[in-house]
């Protein structure tokens, strides 16, 4: 199987060919035109299995085909910064033949202030861990009542630091009508709970 096979359009092709990417791993295979044709997805993948790439590509695609909006689209909550920051990396990598998307990535730790200056310039995808996040609701600087895509990224190591409530929070603020991705190296009974609460009849992927 090939990446124009799955339906990406050409500028995306032309970046996983320069990244020297041939063909999509399995979990790509099956979760891009699921994202696509837009369903929920509750995917159990490890970390290495190209799952980053699984739903960066066809949300990218999905922000080309339709017209700018001025509030943030796309939320993508991961359990580190280290993570934050690679999901950033994959967006810009395979990204950059399309429109520049306004990327913000968001974590606890360091000062507020420059996560501000991004939200007040506008945003179309944000990359963050739940409780800095939070923070930024409760202050009324994150506005997310135009989220249209929730990932919920390595949500099992989410869940064993103890985010489950800022997630809960978080979720109660976006609009209920919205297409969500779950990735998950594991599932335990609070896995599965927490996919019953945010996903609407999902389609599972197992590779
Ligand atoms: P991830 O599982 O998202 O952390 O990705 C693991 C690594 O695989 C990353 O370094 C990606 O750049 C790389 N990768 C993702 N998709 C592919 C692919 N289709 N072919 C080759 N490498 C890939």
């Amino acid at each position: 199987m090939s990446f124009s096979e799955l339906g990406l359009v050409p500028e995306l092709l032309r970046a996983l060919e320069a990244e020297g990417y041939t063909q999509p791993t399995p979990i790509q295979g099956k979760s891009i035109p699921l994202v696509l044709a837009g369903h929920d997805l509750l995917a159990a993948a490890q970390t290495g299995t190209g799952k980053t790439a699984a739903f960066t590509l066809p949300i990218l695609q999905k922000l080309a085909g339709t017209a700018p909006r001025p509030l943030p689209r796309v939320l993508v909550l991961v359990p580190t910064r280290e993570l934050a920051a690679q999901v950033c990396e994959s967006i810009r990598t395979y990204g950059r033949h399309l429109p520049g998307f306004k990327t913000a990535v968001i974590f606890g730790g360091v000062g507020m202030n420059p996560q501000i200056d991004q939200f007040r310039r506008g945003l179309d995808i944000v990359v963050a861990t739940p409780g800095r996040l939070l923070d930024l609701m409760n202050q009324r600087v994150a506005n997310l009542s135009g989220i249209e895509t929730l990932v919920l990224d390595e949500a099992d190591r989410m869940l064993d630091m103890g985010f489950i409530h800022d997630i809960r929070r978080v979720v109660a603020a976006l609009p209920k009508k919205r297409q969500n991705l779950m990735f998950s190296a594991t599932f335990n009974p609070e896995i599965r709970g927490l996919a019953q609460t945010f996903l609407k009849d999902p389609v599972s992927v197992d590779v």
